[in-house]
């Protein structure tokens, strides 16, 4: 009896589990020495990793992502036969001298005191454990490790394009992830990230020389002394001539850094206290990164204003790596461009502090969940820091999704980010799919409730993983519709949008009837927008039986709404009858707010115009 019981309060609490979320915890103390002219470190790294899921673990796995930087790599070989290679890569890996290669080589791993087996295989370190770590349990690894950092080619590495010594981003052994998916002990083969949420106390020692900028908040200043934030004091030199550099990051999932002799850094405060860094080479283009500035600044204010606060004390932009690429409290980018690419990356990678930063989704998995909200946030940002006064901000990527389906190129979102057959294909699908899919959520739902969605996101999953079901369900309860639809047929598949205007008729001398098609696969709520002679409009909307409800804010129209009977996407077509007579009657459009990609928008519009380009 008493075994039954103990049974069954175990199947209660690993029942209760299953159903609330969980995440595990990471906490990290690394002392870095650091040999310039060798490119090389060497590290201890202690981490406390806590188990805070309902499973017993009897392995884990780091990431080694520098090994990835080595002749025939996944990396190399990946890079070297896709039909079109990133031209930063290339064959470029499989020609690196020893010297130029990147490596991590584990020298010690024990947990909790004592040894442990572990294997490399490429980026990953697989570890075999001697004891479980059982739900809830804290253990400690204890690692003493090595590093050769690579020439610059992707993201990381030594010398970068624009001069900068060393971009030091997935430059340390890092605990993968295990989470409600299970492991994801993903190689590093070309993108992306995903990380345990945890704090970081991080010291590096190197050549006085240096400044550098990275994730978290420098604790010692007056150390670092003169030069760094308007210091007066006198730098803290040890006997072999480096600097210690003390950074504390809580409430993270990664460490990101840059160093460089010749860094200018500059600080601005934002109304709610948060500094921005600016590390840039004084070299180059100074006017450009001291105008961007109040760029940076206007961005951060828009986007806590509209999207919720950005919860850190610093964040910091940082001149290095190879383009633009998201760190948590920081980013590294190029700079060599225009001014309004500048701000165009700084707005870019600034955006990524909310999708992927805060919001963490898994980068590899859900690579349209970072890239497309961040997409569409910059675009939203950007015409409001320019004032501009668009329709729609983000038809630049409606085109380009369509540009993919009209070459039948798609692949449906539910790819992860390496297994793309085309680079092209992941950069079109994940930055603009993944933002017409926000653009069109938001003509679905209306965007009042949608921007309401928006916060409640940010509110209930900032500082965790959420999955694109997640979302679905903050933006189901935001708008008391159902979405399960939308995320399957726009995410799960290349379903694409199609509706037309067939033709009108007179039902009787009072009213008129519209009849529409749907076209394309893929079931659409519609707006329909009726001018009539007189210059008036009227709005309306039909929207899906499967929707089980209609949006009731965000018409096209402000003065007269009507919602129509529910369409079922079964049917090919519809008759939708409006209280207009039909000689009234001066043209009727679907979407005037192009929000929905449609494929073809000749047949949006009656009567029809001459046909267009697109429509051929
Ligand atoms: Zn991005």
């Amino acid at each position: 009896m008493k075994k039954h019981i103990l049974i069954l309060t175990i199947f209660l609490a690993n029942f209760a589990m299953g159903q609330s979320y969980w995440q595990q915890k990471v906490s990290y103390t690394m002392d870095i020495d650091f040999d310039d002219t060798k490119h090389q470190f060497k590290g201890t790294q202690t981490l406390v990793y806590t188990n805070n899921s309902p499973d017993e673990l009897d392995k884990v796995f780091y990431h080694l992502y520098f090994n990835a930087f080595q002749p025939e790599s996944m990396m190399d070989v990946r890079s070297r036969t896709i039909k079109d290679p990133d031209s930063r890569v290339g064959d470029r890996i499989s020609k690196l001298k020893p010297e130029e290669m990147g490596y991590q080589k584990i020298n010690s791993l024990k947990m909790n005191g004592r040894k442990v087996n572990y294997t490399i295989v490429g980026t990953i370190l697989e570890v075999e454990l001697k004891k479980t770590i059982k739900p809830g349990e804290s253990v400690t690894f204890d690692m003493n490790f090595e590093a050769q950092v690579p020439i610059q080619i992707r993201r990381s590495g030594r010398n970068s394009k624009e001069g900068v010594d060393y971009s030091m981003t997935q430059w340390y052994p890092k605990m993968s992830e295990y989470d409600r998916e299970g492991w994801h002990a993903n190689p590093y083969v070309g993108r992306e990230f995903h990380g345990v949420w945890g704090d970081f106390d991080m010291t590096i020692h190197m050549n006085e020389k240096y400044t550098i900028g990275g994730t978290g908040v420098l604790q010692n200043p007056l150390d670092i002394g003169k030069g760094y934030s308007n210091v007066e004091a006198e730098p803290k030199v040890d006997k072999s001539g480096k600097l210690s550099w003390h950074f504390v990051a809580k409430n993270v999932h990664d460490f990101a850094w840059a160093a460089d002799p010749d860094y200018k850094h500059d600080i601005k405060t934002l109304n709610n206290g948060t500094k921005m860094h600016f590390f840039y080479q004084t070299d180059t283009l100074v006017e450009n990164w001291e105008k961007c500035q109040d760029y940076a600044v206007e961005t951060f204010e828009y986007v806590n204003k509209n999207y919720g606060e950005y919860p850190y004390s610093d964040y910091s932009i940082i001149q290095g790596g190879d383009g633009g690429m998201e760190y948590p409290m920081a980013t590294l980018i190029t700079a060599h461009g225009s001014f309004g690419g500048l701000v165009s990356v700084i707005v870019h990678e600034s955006l990524h502090s909310w999708y992927q930063g805060m919001m963490a989704t898994d980068e590899s998995k859900y690579p349209w969940m970072d890239e497309g909200f961040t997409s569409y946030v910059q675009h939203e940002a950007m015409d409001f820091i320019y004032g501009n006064e668009k329709v729609n901000s983000h038809l630049g990527s409606h085109r380009n999704y369509q540009y993919l389906v009209k070459k039948d190129l798609q692949e449906p979102l539910t790819t992860h980010a390496d297994h793309y057959k085309l680079n092209m294909t992941y950069g079109i699908s994940v930055y603009s799919k993944g933002e017409v899919f926000l653009d069109q959520l938001s003509y679905i739902i209306g965007r009042e409730d949608f921007m309401v969605g928006m916060k409640e996101y940010y509110n209930q999953w900032r500082f965790k993983h959420p999955t694109p079901s997640d979302f679905k369900k903050v933006m189901e309860q935001a708008s008391g519709i159902e979405l399960d639809w939308y995320l399957e047929q726009f995410i799960g598949t290349t379903n694409f949008i199609d509706y037309g205007i067939d033709s009108i008729s007179e039902c009787d001398k009072k009213t008129t009837r519209i009849h529409l098609q749907k076209i394309g696969d893929m079931p659409m709520p519609l707006d329909l927008v009726v001018t009539l002679k007189n210059g008036k409009t009227r709005a309306y909307n039909i929207p899906l039986t499967i929707m089980r409800g209609a949006k009731t804010k965000s018409f096209s129209n402000k003065n007269y709404t009507v919602t129509s009977e529910d369409w079922p996407w079964t049917n090919p077509s519809f008759t939708l009858c409006i209280d207009e007579k039909m000689e009234n009657i001066e043209k009727i459009e679907i979407d005037p707010s192009l929000r929905l990609s449609d494929m073809n928008r000749s047949n949006n519009i009656f009567p029809r115009k001459v046909e267009t380009e697109e429509a051929k």
